[in-house]
């Protein structure tokens, strides 16, 4: 009999490094050689458009037909150049990943010739046949238009043999269908209030950029061991395996060699991804065996977002090349240290300031507490919704758990920082602020100390934490997509920023200097953000305990963390900023509970089929053994030596019954459990009912299958084992 983990074991053991070809050029020439960049724009589109398309592309404007007709006759040569024989828009529903649909530019003339044709509608509008895609009940089928439409700030680019076309994706009625759609307006929203609040400093500030640096976590595993996974192929984690003796805990990974296949893997997913113009820069092993990381120099909110989008399939393109899988999913093993992705995000002006960086001088620090203040005061605000927005079916394995965030957003300053803070908020104002020629300004209790930051001083438990010049949002899942979360920092920031100049308007309009004025609301903020800022242990009990009592969003139950969505502050806040209106708000609920729920669906359906049809079956045939042994035993010891000659296989063959009746009746309920779950109309109790009832009973499912793991003779056991998946040769 052949057994199927052996002979992928075999396979696996033979995959050598695939080596890289060099190209031949250095990054800087590969660099966007595929995209089509502002320089080649220049080159293939006629400069009078050239102008009006850069100022749309600036300044937020939307794209007339005229100039996509022009700017579609440059693209297309261009693309052609590149080999492109076929277009497609690239957008990125609901569903989570990125969705295209491919035509080739093929057409045919008036006079019945073949020619490639591409006109500037296809960047104006198009409308895939969106009706399969979520809408969280946007549309009904019957009025399944959705259209999709060229972002401008987000070069078009090409793939393979097709030009691919960055677009929004919004419903017939204009309804955002999308990421992309929601992520644009809150990049406006917060470059509008924070140009506004700004301007107290400096005049010449017109626009804010929202900046996105993303850290990528990612695991690898060979494709024949993967194939021997159904739980891999089909969910993307392991539902089942006994941790491995030796995981993480001599911390021998983390900044390791980096093993050769799957630097050659590295190599080349760089090189394609510099080729689209993607700045990854830095590469390393992550803590857990088989993890790694991939950053890039941050960008624009936008991009950057896309990019990341862009990144996540090219890993999964390039690692088939090399015989691996990459898994994004947020925990692929039990016991190791799952994967996430932190979205390093920043303010920055059209005149070069770091809004969130500590200046050189008291005034410039003026600047910076503003912003750092008005941060702290959104995220408070807004820590529920913060939760919220990075909260899936997978990413509830990493919160909470003893290893990546918690699930309380929190944020971390450092005690210098905080040191800093109370000095201003501690600061008696009618000592007089004197503020001299050269700008220098003087609290009559002392100077704004010249913050420097220690950025040595981390907290790893902190899911917000500030890290010298911008904020890590660290909660966010390694699968997720960027938009998400960054569309609700931005539009949070947005909001708070509005109400912040509000105040201090209205006392410069009373009479009070700017900077008193400013100083008093930066008081009162400070204070009144006490609850958010914690630098202390986030995954003790007593934080807890004590994030509950500063009234801070403390729910652990995913699909009810979705329900911060739609609480008053939220849909107040999405609308004020124009990000996200209340019935695109419960669309995108609605989304999210039902992927909550299906992914749950199709775990416990594969964790059933595994268990049944893989584990049971090793299980009995190995207590089969046993008992013909024990009977082969009894035939030919003296029956006085017997009993104790079998009192080992005694226990294991009761061992495994145990087990097995546990599994068999811990199946059936879950299966019953699931159907009842599937009967539920509402999306959202549909969750909670797969996250109460169908969820403990697969970890306890769980926990006898990796007991048996332990039990059963090694050579029946039909699936890939975790020290076998873990450590790439
Ligand atoms: P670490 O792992 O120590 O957090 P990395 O170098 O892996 O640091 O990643 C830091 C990320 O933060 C990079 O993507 C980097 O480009 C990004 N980053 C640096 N400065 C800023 C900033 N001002 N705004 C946004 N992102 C930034
Ligand atoms: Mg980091």
């Amino acid at each position: 009999m052949s057994n199927i983990r052996f002979e992928a074991l075999k396979t696996a053991w033979g995959h050598e490094p695939v080596q890289v070809k060099p190209t031949g050029c250095r990054a800087s020439v590969l660099f966007a050689e595929k995209v089509f960049t502002r320089e080649k724009m220049k080159e293939y589109i006629a400069s009078n458009v050239l102008e009006q398309l850069f100022d749309l592309m600036d300044n937020e404007k939307t794209l007339t037909r005229d100039i996509a007709n022009s700017v579609a006759i440059g693209m297309k040569k261009w693309a052609m150049e590149q080999g492109a024989t076929h277009y497609t828009h690239w957008f990125q529903p609901l569903t989570g990943g990125t969705a295209e649909k491919h035509d080739a530019f093929l057409d045919f003339g008036d006079d019945g010739a073949p020619m490639e044709k591409f006109s500037g509608s296809v960047l104006y509008q198009q409308e895939p046949d969106a009706s399969s895609f979520p809408s969280g009940g946007l549309r009904n089928t019957f009025e399944a238009r959705g259209y999709s439409a060229w972002d401008p700030s987000s070069p078009a680019f090409v793939i393979g043999d097709r030009l691919c076309i960055p677009t929004i994706f919004v419903a017939f009625t204009g309804e955002a269908l999308d990421y992309k759609t929601p992520l644009l307006r809150s990049i406006t929203a917060v470059n509008k209030a924070a140009v506004a609040v700004a301007n107290y400093f400096d005049k010449n500030v017109k626009r804010v950029y929202s900046y996105l640096g993303w850290e990528q976590e990612y695991f690898l595993v060979d494709e024949a061991l993967f194939a021997a996974r159904p739980d891999l192929v089909m969910t993307g984690r392991t539902l089942i395996g006994h941790y491995s003796s030796k995981s993480q805990q001599l911390d021998d990974h983390y900044f390791g060699i980096i093993p050769e296949r799957v630097l050659e893997f590295m190599k080349e997913l760089e090189i394609e991804a510099q080729r689209l113009g993607i700045p990854v820069k830095t590469r390393h092993n992550e803590v857990a065996p088989n993890q790694f990381e991939l950053a890039p120099i941050y960008e624009e909110c936008n991009l950057g977002s896309d990019h990341n989008q862009l990144v996540m399939s090219l890993m999964e393109q390039v690692a088939r090349r090399h015989h691996f899988r990459v898994l994004l999913h947020e925990k692929p093993f039990g016991g190791v240290n799952g994967s996430g992705k932190h979205c390093n995000w920043s303010l920055g002006t059209n005149t070069g300031v770091n809004l969130l960086a500590p200046g050189k001088n008291p005034y410039q620090n003026l600047e910076f507490v503003t912003f750092l203040v008005n941060v702290l005061m959104a995220v408070q605000r807004h820590n529920g919704l913060l939760k919220a927005s990075i909260i899936s079916a997978t990413n509830a394995h990493r919160l909470g758990a003893n290893e990546a965030p918690p699930a309380i957003i929190s944020v971390f300053l450092g005690s210098q920082l905080t040191e800093a803070l109370n000095e201003i908020e501690n600061a008696d104002l009618d000592k007089g602020i004197i503020i001299n020629a050269k700008k220098e300004m003087k609290l009559g209790v002392g100077t704004i100390p010249e913050i420097l930051l220690d950025n040595t001083d981390r907290n790893r438990t902190s899911p917000f934490a500030f890290t010298g010049n911008r904020f890590e949002f660290r909660a966010v899942g390694s699968s997720a997509n960027c938009a998400a979360a960054m569309l609700a920092l931005n539009a949070a920031v947005a909001e708070q920023l509005n109400d912040f100049r509000a105040e201090v308007d209205a006392m410069i309009a009373n009479g009070e200097a700017k900077e008193r004025a400013l100083f008093k609301v930066i008081k009162k903020c400070l204070n009144a953000c006490r609850a958010i800022r914690f630098d202390g242990n986030g995954y003790s009990d007593e934080w807890k305990v004590e994030a509950k009592k500063r009234g801070l969003d403390c729910e652990t139950s995913a699909p009810k963390m979705i329900d911060s969505y739609l609480s008053d502050a939220s849909v107040k806040m999405f609308g004020a900023t124009n990000v996200l209106s209340k019935a695109e708000l419960l669309s995108r609920c609605e989304v999210k509970w039902e992927n909550y729920s299906m992914k749950l669906q199709i775990e416990s359906r594969v964790l059933g089929d595994l268990v049944i049809n893989h584990v049971l079956p090793a299980a009995k045939r190995y207590q089969t053994m046993l008992l013909e042994n024990v009977l082969h035993v009894k035939q030919v010891f003296p029956e006085a030596e017997v009993a104790s000659l079998n009192e080992q296989d005694y226990i294991i063959i009761r061992r495994i019954e145990d087990h097995a009746s546990a599994i068999i009746a811990g199946v059936e309920q879950m299966n019953k459990l699931r159907a009842k779950a599937n009967h539920i109309d509402n999306q959202r109790e549909r969750a909670i009912t797969f996250h109460d009832e169908v969820v403990p009973l697969m970890e306890d499912i769980r926990k006898h299958v990796d007991d048996l793991e332990m039990v059963v003779d090694d050579e029946l056991w039909t699936l890939p084992k975790y020290r076998e998946m873990l450590f790439i040769h």
